[in-house]
């Protein structure tokens, strides 16, 4: 079997994170290095390397994790202003943590496009 992810062992209660949201689908907190002033990772607690791991089974779940997304953005005062939520994919698109995540930032003008 293969090892957990960090992200599985957030959602398992084996390492601390500052989360802000918390049902029975999913997970957010706030990132370790944060990369805006507001910048909070959205996981589903089912294991989900990556987006290309998604199948028609999570047709709701990905539009409950879009959902809560829209919720925090609201709550954390981004709605207005702006924000970017990022997935990346695989070693190209940057990711590092093979449990699927979106990443919500905010709070500053981001650049376009990105590096
Ligand atoms: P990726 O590069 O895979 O798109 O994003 C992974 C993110 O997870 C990174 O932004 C990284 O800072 C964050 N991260 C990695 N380990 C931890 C951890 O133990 N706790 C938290 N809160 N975030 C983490």
């Amino acid at each position: 079997m293969p090892d957990k992810t960090i992200f599985k062992r957030i959602i398992d209660g084996e390492i601390p994170a500052d989360v802000v949201y918390d049902d029975e689908l999913c997970l957010a907190f706030r990132d370790i290095n944060p990369q805006a002033p507001t910048h909070i990772l959205v996981i589903p607690k089912k294991e989900i390397a990556s987006v290309n791991g998604l199948t028609d089974a999570d047709q709701a779940l990905v539009g409950h994790l879009y959902l809560v997304i829209v919720r925090l953005a609201k709550d954390y005062d981004l709605a207005a202003t702006g924000y970017r939520v990022v997935v990346n994919t695989g070693t190209h698109g940057g990711q590092t943590v093979d449990h699927l995540h979106f990443h919500l930032l905010g709070g500053r003008s981001l650049q376009w496009p990105p590096g």
